[in-house]
């Protein structure tokens, strides 16, 4: 029996597997002078280690951030994962396959609390929440689209046709999902632009739908690298 279509607004982000601390950046910094004993020096004395954390950010050393991994298991509209695997380096993606299985009739709608309408020009736009008419029609407009276009995939695959070719009648709406790993110098990237933050020096202006997925990553990177996190807001967002 097929299954029946249903309408989702909320974005789930959920921290599989890690081995991620911000020991993880002292130790690799610290090799440069103290060698192999390096492992020894970690945890020492607390102070120093946050000042070198934060001297690392500031004058751009990157690569101490890298000896780390965190894996998410996300699961988002194809639209966002059209926005993530623009990211390419330092992240690892691998996503649920609409060839090898039947994909299932879950799709976006914007929530209460999604902005509809767009003012300003490119580069400085704003959006505000739109009339209530505006709401109403979205969600009425989405979900019949959705629902012939799944009619649509449905009878291509009951005529036999390959799962590969009926997909491309299913809209960019369709809930996928993907596991994504990362470190924290490429993630630092990734936030600085895909969030938006006032304590970020080069500002960037993110779609929403893909920030939830940036701020519910953060929030997991933030408890297991605490200091790394803060040197990152303090040295206004830019990855080093
Ligand atoms: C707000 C916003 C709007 C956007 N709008 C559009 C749009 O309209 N159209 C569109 O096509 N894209 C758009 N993008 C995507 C954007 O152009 C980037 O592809 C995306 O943000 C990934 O950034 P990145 O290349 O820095 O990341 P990564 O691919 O992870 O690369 C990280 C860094 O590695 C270096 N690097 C990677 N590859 C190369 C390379 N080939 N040569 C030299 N250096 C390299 C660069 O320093 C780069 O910053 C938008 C992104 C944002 C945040």
């Amino acid at each position: 029996m097929n299954d029946l279509p249903s309408f989702r607004s909320d974005i789930t982000v959920e921290l599989v597997k890690h081995s991620a601390s911000d020991t993880d950046v002292l130790w690799a910094a610290r090799v440069s002078t103290a060698g192999e004993q390096s492992l020894e020096e970690v945890g020492k004395d607390p102070e120093r280690s946050k000042g070198l954390i934060n001297f690392l950010m500031r004058d751009r050393h990157g690569s101490p951030f890298e000896h780390n991994s965190m894996t998410f298991l996300v699961s988002a509209p194809i639209f966002v994962f059209r926005e993530f695997h623009r990211h390419r380096v330092g992240w690892s993606y691998n996503e649920e396959s609409g060839r090898y299985r039947e994909l299932k009739p879950v799709f976006y709608v914007p929530g209460e609390d999604r902005n509809l309408v767009q003012e300003g020009r490119p580069g400085k736009y704003r959006f505000v929440p739109g009339t209530a008419g505006q709401r109403s029609l979205v969600r009425k407009v989405l979900e019949e689209s959705y629902l012939r276009s799944y009619e649509a995939y449905q009878e291509m695959l009951a005529a036999g046709v390959a799962r590969e070719v009926a997909r491309a009648a299913l809209p960019v709406g369709l809930f996928s999902s993907m596991y994504a790993t990362c470190n924290a110098r490429s993630l630092m990237h990734f936030l600085g632009l895909r969030t938006q933050d006032e304590r970020a020096k080069v500002p960037s202006f993110p779609q929403r739908e893909i920030e939830l997925v940036g701020r519910r990553m953060e929030e997991e990177w933030a408890r297991l690298m605490p200091l790394t996190h803060a040197a990152f807001n303090a040295n206004g967002r830019v990855a080093p």
